[in-house]
């Protein structure tokens, strides 16, 4: 096997193995069981804009109602939370601008679209990743930066979808900007690394972090 800086899980650094194709070369982490895509298939940021570009800025029912069951599920049942970064807000900004209506002190980050990082140089009650972490070229740095965010006892709320027990024919791969795929075992090695505690878990596509 070729163990090169190409197999190496960007999440905690162990050498990965190459594990399945699904017109893409996935590698899966024997370590944190992080799968994801080989570096050769990042998009630099240009792609990236221009394909967040087409997504609707009307979007359809289906849409809503995720958020709307996130918010449900996974926010409204948290305790002591005013303020809250929406991080990786997206150019309509519908999470956050729901959560702002329910009574929340709410920030929004994007790098697209919400560049405003002052943003970033504040502390919250939560901070929320909806349909963000698939698309961490880097999630160790990621999660480094984000944990920094939020303050003790504050949570971390993730949507996204985790990896299925069958990985072929996966939809959720093709998409070109989604690069990092969670699975429980990588949920679990990121509780421990940063510090946090699982208080939600769906085990489909939702978790909630408290942090210690
Ligand atoms: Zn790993």
């Amino acid at each position: 096997m070729n163990l090169n800086l190409s197999t190496k899980c960007p999440l905690c650094g162990f050498p990965s193995l190459t594990c399945n194709n699904n017109g893409f070369e996935l590698h899966k982490c024997q370590n944190c069981g992080l799968v994801f895509k080989n570096y050769i298939y990042f998009q630099n940021a240009n792609q990236e804009k221009e394909r967040y570009d087409k997504h609707s800025t009307n979007p359809d029912a289906g849409y809503l109602k995720s958020i709307n069951d996130f918010i449900a599920l996974a926010i409204i049942p948290l305790q002591n939370v005013i303020t809250v970064l929406d991080y990786g807000c997206g150019r309509i900004g519908y999470l956050g601008t729901r959560l702002a209506d329910a009574g929340y002190r709410v920030s929004m980050y994007d790098l697209y679209y919400h560049s405003d990082k002052l943003a970033l140089e504040k502390q919250y009650d939560l901070v929320t990743l909806v349909e963000v972490v698939e698309h961490f070229q880097n999630p160790e740095i990621e999660f480094t930066n984000l944990c920094q965010l939020i303050k003790k006892n504050g949570y971390l709320a993730i949507k996204t979808q985790f990896v299925p027990k069958e990985l072929n024919n996966w939809w959720y791969i093709r998409d070109i900007t989604h690069y990092c795929f969670f699975s429980d075992q990588s949920l679990l090695y990121i509780a421990a690394k940063y510090g946090l505690d699982i208080i939600y878990n769906d085990h489909i596509q939702t978790i909630v972090y408290q942090k210690k």
